[in-house]
């Protein structure tokens, strides 16, 4: 569950980033979050990672008030939500596997377990073929799967995506949209930041739109998904 009460974000330099948002998102739920450069996309999705307070309003997510929380517990935190950066944020000089593998590793799981979800992750995504080989050596929808697989392996209630299928061709995009789609029906709570208007129409889900700081509109496409797929 992720609930923003009357949240505002101010940078140091004068920024209003983000004006009064008010929105709840329940377990389950599937959102794109749209807007145009500069709308306040990125800022919220710092609110969301912790990397950035709220100048004002409350943000809860997963049972945690994001006002209140020491620092030392925001990794727990995390633990909650996966993310798949837009750039990808996979090491070069690790292999696919231990890219996975390194999420696990960080938070002391036992190597048994760290292989075996590992392997169900990248299967999940269609690249166990490719676990042992680089980053560089995958093509850009692959690094994305890849990061997909990570933001999943430690069982994460929710997962945010930021622009998934952008520098995409449309079948990779395709891809992208279905596994995110499969996250989602496994119950899991998905959240797509995307300019891919064309995209966001056709899969008829919740949409937030961001403009100059303020969310503009909230609306659930008419027709649902179940009907058109
Ligand atoms: P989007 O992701 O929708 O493009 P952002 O959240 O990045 O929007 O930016 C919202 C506004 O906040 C913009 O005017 C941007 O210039 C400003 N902004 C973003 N980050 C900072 C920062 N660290 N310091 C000052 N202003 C910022």
């Amino acid at each position: 569950m992720i609930k923003l009460s009357n949240v505002s974000k101010v940078y140091p330099n004068g920024t209003q980033a983000l004006k009064n948002v008010t929105v709840s998102i329940p377990d389950g739920d599937f959102v794109f979050i749209i807007g145009p450069n500069g709308a306040g996309k990125t800022t919220l999705t710092k609110l969301l990672l912790g990397e950035e307070k709220p100048t004002s309003g409350k943000i809860e997510v997963n049972g945690y008030d994001l006002n209140k929380i020491k620092h030392s517990k925001i990794p727990y935190y995390r633990r909650t939500m996966g993310f798949v950066f837009q750039d990808h944020r996979l090491f070069p000089n690790m292999t696919v596997f231990e890219n996975v593998a390194f999420a696990m590793h960080v938070i002391g799981e036992p190597n048994k377990t760290v292989k075996q979800r590992v392997w169900k992750f990248l299967k999940y995504v269609s690249l166990d073929h490719r676990a042992h080989n680089y980053p560089r050596e995958l093509s850009g929808g692959e690094q994305r799967r890849v990061a997909l697989a990570r933001a999943l392996v430690n069982n994460p209630k929710i997962v945010v995506a930021d622009e998934p299928t952008s520098n995409s061709d449309p079948v990779m995009s395709v891809e992208m949209m279905e596994l995110l789609k499969k996250i989602n029906d496994l119950g899991k709570t998905v959240i797509v930041i995307s300019h891919d208007i064309k995209m966001v129409n056709y899969y008829h889900k919740r949409v937030l739109t961001l403009t100059d700081g303020l969310l503009t509109d909230d609306h659930k496409k008419a027709g649902g998904d179940e009907n058109e797929d």
